[in-house]
């Protein structure tokens, strides 16, 4: 006969495994997405985040909570830093890029002179990409045949909030082989949106139809942001170590609560 603890510590051991495998069935990566194959997509969590140019102790703490729990996500790239080694190292980690062609559009042109050159640019510092979201979603017909022809393969630079009702799904672009991911969720949109950080919404988005791509980044979740302010403040303030941007950190439910929960809420 088994001892109550034991079956107890049985049952437990069972649901850490069964979350463990449901978390690592739930969330994935972008660049597994069949746009012909729905069973790719339906049912599962696409979290990505743009790297922004986000200090190390920043994306360290991003690291961290991925790792922790091994959940598996895309992370699109802005810069060299050592800790692309620690983020390559992590197979559940897939590494895309996330060009700026801002200085290109706005006439300052700093990188690279043309569209092509900015994609080299940033295929320089991750080769291995096949996944793409532009720097402020800018995107063309241009934009689109130079990520083609240069062997990208997603393309994740469609915004339409999970709040319009549609049924999202990805479908393939009209260069064979690069496939269009809508993402229905993004922190700062959210917030744009005028919209309360709210364990509400973690469950309003988990129970949603269709595609889920959610969009993160590593800075609002390290500020834990539920407002714009203390990431103005923060960015006005530039501080260069941890232990002066701490007094950045919202204290009240924000961007890196929602992150857990959702995380939370779909196995771990
Ligand atoms: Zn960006």
């Amino acid at each position: 006969m088994t001892h109550p603890i034991d079956q107890t510590l049985s049952a437990h051991a069972a649901h850490a495994a069964h979350a463990a495998r449901a978390a690592q069935n739930v969330f994935t990566q972008i660049k597994t997405i069949d746009p012909l194959q729905q069973s790719s997509w339906q049912g599962k969590i696409f979290l990505t985040f743009d790297l922004d140019w986000a200090p190390d102790y920043v994306l360290a703490h991003v690291l961290d909570i991925l790792e922790h729990r091994t959940i598996k996500a895309t992370l699109f790239v802005t810069h060299r830093t050592p800790l692309l080694e620690r983020m390559r190292a992590n197979p559940h980690l897939e590494l895309g890029i996330h060009p700026n062609f801002n200085p290109l559009l706005y006439g300052k042109p700093s990188m690279a002179s043309d569209i092509p050159g900015v994609v080299d640019y940033f295929l320089d510092i991750v080769p291995e990409a096949l996944s793409v979201r532009s720097h402020s979603l800018v995107q063309s017909s241009g934009v689109m045949e130079t990520y083609h022809q240069k062997g990208i393969k997603f393309d994740c630079n469609h915004f339409i909030p999970y709040q319009s009702g549609l049924n999202m799904k990805p479908w393939p672009h009209w260069f064979k082989g690069l496939t269009k991911v809508p993402f229905c969720w993004e922190d700062d949109i959210h917030i744009l949106y005028d919209r309360q950080m709210s364990p509400q919404w973690v469950s309003d988005l988990t129970a949603a139809p269709g595609l889920k791509v959610l969009n993160f980044h590593p800075v609002h979740v390290y500020l834990n942001s539920a407002v714009l302010d203390n990431y103005h403040n923060y960015r006005n303030r530039q501080p260069k170590t941890e232990t002066e941007a701490q007094q950045f950190v919202n204290k009240e439910y924000g961007t890196r609560n929602f992150l857990l929960d959702v995380i939370a809420a779909n196995g771990d």
